[in-house]
């Protein structure tokens, strides 16, 4: 039925790529494109080249974008390159007339700020042109947007608070790597925290707050509160709101290693002179640290993301909590690729198929929380990501 063009080929891509070619009866024809061919040829390699094109792209440039999506003819491009790419990759969807589908918020490569004001910004031209993009379909973002919706739309009638609690106990044997691209992690973990309490986002310094949470399937884990772009989009979506927070899980290690990285300055982002030569730190730490892609054999453990949510149903307390447990082996032994990426993967496919089938059908920018969120939920029960309700005694 339809004809995508999937844009990066790194470790989320290569989860988005086996899951959509499982589902060739949506996805007639996948074309992958990349900035570096060859990393496109290993995924075609991997999956067969009966089942996918490949092509070359720079997708920092508009041009180059359109003039592939032209010749390509997609019904709906889906952006996993980074994040900084997202408002040419729109862009040019918006020249073309095809839909358009990411899984992390626009970040501008000289502030390490992420804001939805610039996507946002496109939904008047969306509308207009009869297409639509649906931002943040990945895990979080993503999931825990849908997750909070079926919650708004099926199980309360009235939310108080949401906790989004997001735990990697996985263990790839590494003193220090990440989990996904290290430059838009470490720009993430090394950042103010902030959560939004009676209307007002409320600012702590970086891992102040520190909860203890006991992670089914993975333990008792040390969560510490972050800013998370979900967050911003479900201020705004789900009304009645009091307060909204997301705890992040990390270990004393990473923890360390981190903090004595931003000490001698390695996190920095900005250019430094080294021998005649311009240099980013951090860009040279991600070259440095091992690729995530690679981690995928070695890591061994679960993941639990969730959402912990409360508020009123016929007049009485109500508390749940909504979580994915996932394997890292077995999301290895699946798609090649460790949990992280494969909770990212599969929601974009998730996304994409719903765009397709023409059950997401709108016109203009919309974050997943703003769509029934029944069949998204229905589709993680088949596609690999299982959830679960479990009541909490208030
Ligand atoms: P990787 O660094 O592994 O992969 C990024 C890919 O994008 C690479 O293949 C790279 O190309 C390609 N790319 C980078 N710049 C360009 C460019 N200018 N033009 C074309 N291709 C480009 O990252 P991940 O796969 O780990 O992450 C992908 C996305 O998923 C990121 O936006 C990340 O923030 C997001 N994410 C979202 C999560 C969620 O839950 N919502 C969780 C984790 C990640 P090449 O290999 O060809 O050089």
């Amino acid at each position: 039925m339809s004809n995508i063009l999937i844009i990066g080929a790194g470790g989320v891509g290569r989860v988005v790529v086996h899951k959509c070619v499982e589902n060739r009866d949506t996805f007639k024809k996948i074309t992958l494109a990349s900035r570096r061919l060859e990393s496109c040829k290993a995924l075609q390699n991997e999956v067969g080249v009966e089942n996918i094109d490949i092509a070359q792209v720079d997708a920092d440039n508009v041009p180059e974008l359109v003039e592939l999506i032209k010749k390509i003819q997609p019904d709906m491009v889906l952006n996993i390159a980074l994040p900084y790419q997202d408002l040419t990759i729109m862009e040019a969807c918006l020249q073309t007339g095809v839909h358009y589908l990411d899984t992390a918020n626009y970040e501008h490569p000289d502030t390490a700020k992420f804001e939805y004001k610039e996507q946002w910004a496109f939904d008047e031209k969306y509308k207009n042109k009869g297409i639509m993009a649906l931002l943040g379909s990945g895990f979080d973002p993503g999931v825990t947007n849908v997750f909070c919706a079926y919650a708004d739309q099926y199980l309360f009638d009235e939310i108080h608070t949401i906790d989004i609690l997001d735990c990697n106990g996985g263990d790839h044997g590494y003193p220090f790597a990440t989990n996904f691209n290290p430059e838009i992690n470490l720009r993430e973990v090394s950042s103010k925290g902030r959560y939004w309490e009676n209307g007002e986002w409320i600012e702590t310094d970086p891992m102040e707050i520190k909860m203890e949470w006991d992670y089914p399937e993975v333990g008792v884990k040390d969560s510490y509160l972050l800013y998370h772009e979900e967050m911003e989009s479900l201020v705004k979506h789900i009304k009645g709101l009091k307060r909204i927070r997301f705890f992040m899980t990390f270990g004393e290690s990473y923890l360390t290693h981190m903090k004595c990285l931003e000490n001698v300055g390695m996190l920095r982002i900005d250019e430094v002179e080294v021998d005649g030569q311009k240099i980013v730190p951090i860009k040279l730490l991600k070259e440095l640290l091992p690729d995530p892609a690679s981690l995928g054999p070695r890591t061994v453990g679960k993941t639990n993301i969730g959402c912990v949510i409360d508020g009123i149903k016929d007049g009485k307390p109500k508390k749940v909590y909504i979580y994915n447990v996932c394997d890292h082996q077995k999301c290895y032994k699946e798609t090649g690729a460790q949990a992280v990426s494969y909770t990212t993967g599969v929601p974009a496919m998730i996304g994409a198929k719903l765009i397709c089938k023409g059950t997401w059908k709108e016109s203009g920018v919309y974050n997943m929380e703003q769509f029934d969120a029944k069949p998204f939920m229905d589709e993680l029960m088949v596609s690999g990501l299982p959830w679960v309700i479990k009541e909490i005694e208030i």
